[in-house]
């Protein structure tokens, strides 16, 4: 069975990515928008996190109420949009690890080539999730996930702001086993590999670069 593709509909967050699509928005300012999005999708990629009962004391008396179980978190970043997801999903789970994945398009082959991998070492303890804003081809984030299995985390899930139905089939063909949770499913892919209608090079509106 293939694992959900949640849509996130959530108003505030609509409001917000229509922000970011905007040509004229500053680097400033759509780093922002999407460090407050990243907060909010944080809060759905985590809701079914299991809780337990402790016991505490009130002012007024005693009461068993919840708390996160102990799990263990890793987000993995990949680079380098990955990174405008980094800072929103901390401040909802602070106590999470970080790794990075970095992978190439190789020009001739268009194969998914790997220069940098850098996980915690015990990541068969921890769930991870997966950051990545724009779930284009889809190639980097099945390639990515194929080399996070490698190291047998206990779960893994994937984000990403805006998915073009290519790459989510393509993703979800790769990985049935891996819920994807998108605010945006696009209307295609362009002939260079964009989504559409998109907001564009994530990368470069994030960083400030071109
Ligand atoms: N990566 C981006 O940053 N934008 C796209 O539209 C596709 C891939």
């Amino acid at each position: 069975m293939t694992a959900p593709v949640h849509h996130i509909t959530h108003p505030l967050i609509q409001h917000k990515l229509t922000l970011m699509r905007q040509k004229d928005r500053s680097t400033n300012s759509f780093r922002r928008l999407l460090n407050e999005i990243s907060m909010l999708m944080a809060y759905e990629v985590t809701r079914d996190m299991p809780t337990q009962l402790i016991e505490i004391e009130t002012p007024l008396e005693k009461m068993q109420a919840p708390v996160i179980e102990g799990r263990k978190t890793v987000f993995v970043s990949i680079m380098r949009a990955g990174a405008g997801f980094l800072d929103g999903m901390l401040n909802v789970v602070p106590g999470a690890r970080i790794g990075h994945i970095g992978l190439y398009r190789d020009p001739k082959t268009l194969v998914a080539v790997e220069y940098y991998f850098k996980m915690p070492a015990d990541m068969h303890e921890r769930d991870a999730i997966v950051l990545d804003p724009m779930l284009a081809t889809g190639n980097s984030a099945v390639a990515a996930v194929d080399r996070l299995k490698e190291t047998k985390p206990k779960s893994i899930r994937f984000v990403c702001l805006l998915a073009a139905p290519e790459g989510l089939k393509n993703f979800t063909e790769a990985h049935p086993d891996v819920p994807v949770y998108t605010a945006a499913i696009d209307r295609e892919l362009n002939e260079h590999g964009y989504i559409v209608p998109g907001l564009g090079d994530a990368g470069d509106r994030l960083f400030g670069t071109k």
